[in-house]
């Protein structure tokens, strides 16, 4: 059986690895990374749909937050933006993310272990976050080499349906000129 696997990187590649041997078989399409907001909605959207979910006005409000957050966002900040205000409370839309978790369209991040937070799961897009140590803001990094040669690798070895999480700590630049003044 073969199985497509993607390969992340800027060049955005999907190779088609043989899963009993590993063996690279060939090149086949590359596709166009998901970066822009409209087309990170519409693999949400489809995936949606495709899931058998249907699409109703806080769903659809939630799947178009998490589109314009390339970085992941907790329930908190969910709940106080303009489109979720008033709208429902952090237990329905606890529940809509979990469903859409367990629909693998929302991956739950775990790099700030004490909050939740959510990201969408759109395909090549890096798992590597850089989260400040002071306040915790937490933003997305872009795939790099190193992250490309790791999932080939592992791919090679017959792994499919792989996950992880890389975590950059630092101090950022706000904090800095809050320690500064
Ligand atoms: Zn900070």
């Amino acid at each position: 059986m073969n199985k497509r696997i993607h390969i992340g990187g800027t060049n955005q590649k999907s190779l088609l690895i043989d899963s009993v041997n590993g063996r690279r078989l060939e090149p086949t399409l590359t596709i166009t990374k998901l970066t822009t907001e409209a087309q990170r909605l519409t693999w949400a959207l489809n995936t949606c749909l495709a899931s058998g979910l249907r699409l109703t006005l806080i769903r659809r409000a939630i799947l178009g937050l998490l589109a314009k957050h390339l970085s992941p966002v907790n329930i908190e900040i969910l709940s106080h933006e303009e489109e979720l205000k008033g709208r429902c409370d952090t237990t329905t839309i606890y529940r809509m993310l979990m469903m859409l978790k367990d629909q693998r369209i929302v991956r739950q991040v775990n790099v700030r272990h004490r909050v939740r937070h959510f990201v969408l799961n759109v395909p090549g897009e890096s798992f590597a976050y850089l989260i400040c140590r002071s306040c915790g803001l937490i933003k997305h990094l872009d795939s790099f080499e190193g992250e490309a040669a790791m999932k080939h690798q592992i791919a090679a070895r017959g792994y499919t349906d792989l996950s992880y999480e890389l975590e950059f700590h630092g101090l950022c630049p706000a904090c800095q000129r809050a320690i500064g003044s």
